[in-house]
């Protein structure tokens, strides 16, 4: 008996440390330690903790595969936790423990960063997952970066040179891709301003918000650009603008057709030809036959086939895991397994399928699989924030302006204070620079 468990202890043991990543703490069963020693009592139940990390190359699968979890429960644990974790932004060095008891998996936990842990516990006698999220503590800094381009300097490597993450970077980039041609009309001189919000755990920087960027050239002109963040978690809305409210959005979607005109929308609706109040799940689109249909952006053909509601249908899969549908088409252009340029023409309008007459229905699926509706997809309905959301930017707008105009009187003050401990100070007039020292640090 003894003999059996501690075999089978071997194996985990063997079996789990060639499948983490070479870094990790030896794999210890906990709970099995005490009733071996103990020869009278058999061991009691058997717990293995199994971590691991996302190697390159690999998808969210494979990571918990290296963890033996397999893909019923993988399905399972998404479940559980994808109102929570932005699978989709899954990314190498993200962090996973699988613990399983006799066997069974009970707890399984997930980070992105060192401060927050998703963690789900089975609970047997309920038979349900319990959701946690531990988070450390971390406070947020503000940090500008400016400069001016030299003869033979660019945005990028000047930023890159300033020591930022190249994904801080690449967004930078992209925001001020959307107004100034760095290619054609950046010149020397140029000044860039960078306002950052980083948050801070045991000295390091752990994550970084853009909340300003601006740029000024001769050529280029003068462009700002703000971080607006939406209440609502993983909102489309999150991301930049410029003060009037126009999103800063490179990689933008596009529009399917080249008018948008939208003959029945998202959601509970009577269907027009079974009469019964149905969920639309997608949008109508007014079209003639023979019209093309554009991909919304680049991607994969998962889908190019007919059937008898659809019609013929297209479904394209994106970079960031959503899929774009196009229904009862006359003409289907691209075949399964065929990549797609953004704006490239995928079919033709038509009337296929169990419809009234010619549209084109759209729908958009969500990286986790779920429906939504196309035209709260950003840029593909609301280039512009109006309303509540417009209020809202302006508000963030001025908290960015305020930061800003604090940090440059810290820094000027600064500058000042050093300036006059430089100073041969005589003892009558000491007195005086240190009031007035005193009074430019307390601003
Ligand atoms: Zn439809």
């Amino acid at each position: 008996m003894l003999y059996s468990n501690m075999l089978k202890l071997l194996i985990i043991l063997l079996v789990s440390s060639g499948l983490v990543s070479c870094d990790q703490s030896p794999q210890r069963p906990i709970g099995t330690t005490n009733s071996s020693i103990s020869p009278l009592r058999p061991a009691n139940d058997s717990i293995t903790i199994k971590k691991g990390e996302v190697k390159s190359g690999q998808g969210l699968f494979q990571a918990l595969k290296s963890i033996s979890i397999e893909n019923v429960w993988a399905l399972k644990l998404i479940n559980q936790l994808r109102d929570e974790v932005e699978f989709s932004k899954i990314k190498v060095g993200d962090k996973l423990e699988a613990t399983f008891k006799n066997e069974e998996l009970i707890k399984f936990s997930f980070s992105q960063n060192p401060v927050e842990t998703h963690t789900v516990t089975y609970d047997k006698k309920q038979d349900k997952w319990e959701y946690s999220l531990e988070t450390l503590e971390t406070f947020w800094r503000p940090r500008t970066l400016e400069g001016e381009l030299r003869p033979d300097s660019t945005l990028e490597g000047d930023l890159i040179a300033e020591g930022l993450d190249r994904s801080v970077v690449n967004e930078v980039v992209n925001v001020l891709l959307c107004k100034v041609n760095f290619r054609m009309n950046a010149r020397k001189g140029d000044r860039y301003k960078v306002l950052l919000s980083e948050q801070i755990f045991e000295q390091r920087v752990v994550g970084t918000k853009v909340l300003f960027t601006s740029y000024e050239g001769k050529r280029a002109g003068k462009h700002e650009a703000f971080f607006y963040e939406d209440q609502e978690k993983g909102s489309t809305y999150t991301a930049h603008y410029t003060e009037n409210g126009q999103a800063l959005i490179n990689s933008g979607l596009r529009y399917p057709l080249s008018r948008l005109h939208i003959r029945s929308s998202y959601g509970w609706r009577t269907h027009p030809v079974t009469g019964r109040r149905a969920m639309h799940r997608g949008v109508d689109l007014r079209g003639r036959v023979g019209e093309k249909v554009h991909a919304v952006a680049a991607g994969k053909v998962v889908i190019s086939s007919y059937n008898k509601y659809a019609g013929n249908k297209v479904g394209i899969r994106h970079k960031d895991g959503s899929t774009s549908y196009y229904y009862h088409l006359s003409k289907r252009g691209v075949k399964v397994g065929q990549w797609v340029r953004s704006h490239q023409v995928i079919g033709r309008v038509g009337a296929t399928g169990r419809v009234t007459g010619a549209h084109l229905h759209f729908g958009f699926k969500r990286p986790n699989g779920r429906w939504m509706d196309p035209l709260n997809k950003r840029m593909i309905a609301t280039p512009k924030l109006s309303g509540e959301k417009f209020s809202k930017l302006t508000f963030q707008i001025a908290m960015i302006r305020g930061t800003l105009a604090d940090l440059e009187m810290s820094k000027q003050s600064k500058y000042l204070v050093a300036r006059i401990n430089d100073l041969n100070i005589l003892p009558e007039r000491e007195d005086k620079l240190a009031k007035l020292t005193n009074f430019i640090t307390e601003l």
